[in-house]
């Protein structure tokens, strides 16, 4: 199921217990991103989704990675969605809820127009799903449309879909 990208997703994920807090099983994609084939397919495979998309957005930071490879097939550019602080004023913030306490998101408020852009949403690995909601709220607010969000793995288990808005929710791999 899921053709080659899955397969090396599946073969390649290094899985660690109990990171970075006890409880929590960590999917580790470095090794498939590492791999020539891995990056390749994976790339491709979130590439083939949208291929009309205007905007690739990364979500920090793995979800770079994939944002760069994909906008260099696609053809467009590439915006990186930054944990709080690291962007200079101005900005669009949006903040969620984690376990403990709250988190942010950000995007330059100026230098890059995003009325009406149609946004590739991407991000390594779906858990809850509170980090990819908050940066699709970030784009949906400043006037974007978010055309769909996708994720190399989905831990099903953790409900993250269905915290997702009206968009498309894509995983090459479900766990
Ligand atoms: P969440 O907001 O719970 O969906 O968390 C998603 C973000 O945290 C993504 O940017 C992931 O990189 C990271 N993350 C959360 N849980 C895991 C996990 N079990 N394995 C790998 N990454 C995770």
């Amino acid at each position: 199921r899921g053709g080659p990208a899955a397969d090396l997703v599946r073969r390649l994920t290094r899985w660690a217990d109990d990171f970075p807090e006890p409880g929590v099983r960590f999917a580790d994609l470095t090794p498939v991103f590492a791999d020539p084939d891995g990056f390749r397919s994976v790339v491709d495979c979130l590439a083939a989704l949208v291929p009309d998309a205007d905007l690739v957005a990364g979500v920090d930071a793995r979800g770079f990675l994939l944002g760069a490879g994909v906008a260099t097939t696609l053809g467009t550019g590439v915006l990186a969605v930054r944990k709080r602080g690291k962007l200079p004023p101005p900005v669009i913030t949006r903040e969620y809820q984690l376990e403990y306490g709250t988190a942010a998101l950000e995007v330059p408020a100026t230098g890059v127009e995003l009325t009406g852009r149609r946004v590739l949403l991407l991000d390594d690995v779906l858990a809850t799903g509170g980090t990819l909601a908050a940066a699709a709220d970030l784009f949906t607010s400043a006037g974007a449309q978010v055309v769909a969000a996708a994720v190399v793995l989905e831990l099903e288990g953790l409900g993250g879909r269905s915290r997702q808005g009206d968009y498309p929710v894509t995983s090459i791999v479900t766990v």
